[in-house]
């Protein structure tokens, strides 16, 4: 395996760098500025969406992009980098058109969608002109595990008719945002678990459709909101039936192996930022006649989170490569295994900087709070650690099930004993 990234990934990586210290940096007083007065998104976010496209740094996650596409067909393992890049300056993925859940739904368009469906949703949402959200999760049932879903769709008249409550829709309370993509019970009761739920294109203004409430995560307000909406007697057209009906499980399992490696890689780069501010501030900080940098626990909070960090980072480029080349049930795997490092990484990684810098860290003065407040979130957001843990384990026992009794000779018992296999 080559560790090194391609002489084009390189490119892209300077040419990423070098545009977000030049155009973007010099506008996060004014963007924090601008949301803490309503004004969401602020109004330079289209010039700098412009300046992106232009410059070529535009769609930067989407294989398989058609010629007539915008955007650059880059591979998982190509963006990943880049991601990391974006995710240090949380608001930044928006400027390249590369934010989440956008990035996962133009995939699941991309894979799925009708001519119509692309002309009406897609390429609108390739051209940065509109945003969206994906509605899985409801309040009254477990939705961890997603056979439980009881938003209802049914039949009548020509049209799909949609019921249900959801919540914790990242995007929602977006300005911008004009789709949701609609995970709904369609099949009977009964049955295959997996067939029971299809996928329906709801535009956010269809009457009906209710923006209860945008959710606080911890102390944070995200000013695209995580939200909870309502569905009450909403229709739409059949015709905004997303792939086949029933198909819903195999199409989310699509859209959410790259979203998730998206995620870890811009988790990546915060936990980078915060051991670089860790580091500068034990270099200048004094307690005790001495820098914070000469204490030894110091150090090893930091040499432990630079080895953590590149641990990380590697099963990552490792599960976006797999990913790459189609191994199914492998990336599968490696997905929800990164999915589970990232997230304690970064809670592990973030706390060690806040502790560095005292009651700084907990204020908003640093990105540190929301940060580690966001690491805590990929505990749960996109499947709990417990659920990736089960798919981990379950492949682990499969592979030690199908070759059980081979490591017999590794045992020192007497030989009539290891004639038979004993392990269970
Ligand atoms: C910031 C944020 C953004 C989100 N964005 C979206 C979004 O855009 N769209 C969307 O649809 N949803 C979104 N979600 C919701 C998220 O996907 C769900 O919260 C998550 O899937 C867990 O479902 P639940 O909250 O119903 O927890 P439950 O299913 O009630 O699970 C509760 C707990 O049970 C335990 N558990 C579950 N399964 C197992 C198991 N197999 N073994 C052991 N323990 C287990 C875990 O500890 C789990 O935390 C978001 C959540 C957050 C916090």
């Amino acid at each position: 395996m080559d560790f090194e990234y391609s002489p084009q990934v390189q490119t892209l990586r300077q040419q990423l760098e070098s545009f977000i210290d030049r155009y973007v940096l010099p506008y996060n007083s004014a963007w924090h500025r601008s949301v803490a007065q309503g004004v969401y998104p602020p109004p330079f976010m289209e010039d700098l969406k412009a300046l992106a496209r232009s410059e070529g740094l535009w769609n930067l996650f989407l294989p398989g992009l058609r010629d007539d596409e915008p955007g650059e067909g880059l591979s998982n393992l190509a963006y990943a980098p880049l991601a990391e890049i974006m995710g240090r300056l949380p608001w930044a993925s928006e400027v390249f058109n590369c934010s989440a859940p956008d990035t996962g739904n133009m995939e699941l368009l991309h894979l799925f969608a009708t001519p119509e469906q692309n002309r009406r949703w897609l390429r609108p949402l390739l051209d940065g002109e509109m945003r969206s959200a994906f509605a899985m999760s409801e309040p009254d049932v477990a939705s961890s595990d997603p056979t439980n879903l009881q938003t209802r769709m049914h039949h009548e008249g020509g049209q799909l008719v949609l019921q249900g409550r959801k919540w914790f829709i990242t995007g929602a309370a977006h300005p911008n945002c004009k789709l949701l993509i609609v995970m709904c019970r369609s099949g009977d009761e009964g049955g295959d678990k997996h067939a029971q739920h299809s996928m329906v294109l709801v535009p956010m203004d269809t009457p009906g459709v209710t923006l209860v409430r945008n959710i606080a995560v911890m102390q944070h307000q995200s000013p695209e909101g995580h939200c909870e909406i309502t569905f009450s007697n909403v229709r739409v057209p059949v015709t905004h039936l997303l792939g086949q009906e029933g198909a819903g499980f195999a199409m989310a399992q699509a859209r959410l192996g790259p979203g998730r490696i998206h995620h870890c890689m811009r988790t990546i780069g915060q936990c980078e930022l915060a051991l670089t501010l860790m580091c500068e501030r034990t270099l200048e900080r004094q307690v005790f006649d001495k820098y914070l940098a000469d204490f030894a626990n110091v150090q090893e909070w930091i040499a432990e989170s630079r080895l953590e960090i590149d641990q990380a980072r590697l099963l990552v480029l490792r599960a976006a490569w797999r990913l790459d080349q189609e191994e199914r049930t492998q990336s599968r795997v490696d997905v929800s295994a990164i999915k589970v490092v990232a997230a304690r990484l970064q809670t592990r990684v973030v706390n060690r900087a806040m502790q560095v810098f005292g009651a700084m860290g907990l204020s908003p003065d640093t990105p540190l709070a929301y940060f580690w407040t966001w690491g805590r979130a990929m505990q749960l957001l996109d499947g709990p650690d417990e659920v990736h843990l089960r798919t981990v384990a379950r492949h682990e026992l499969d592979q030690a099930r199908a070759c059980r009794g081979a490591t017999a000779a590794y045992f020192t018992l007497p030989e009539q004993l290891l004639a038979e296999p004993r392990i269970r």
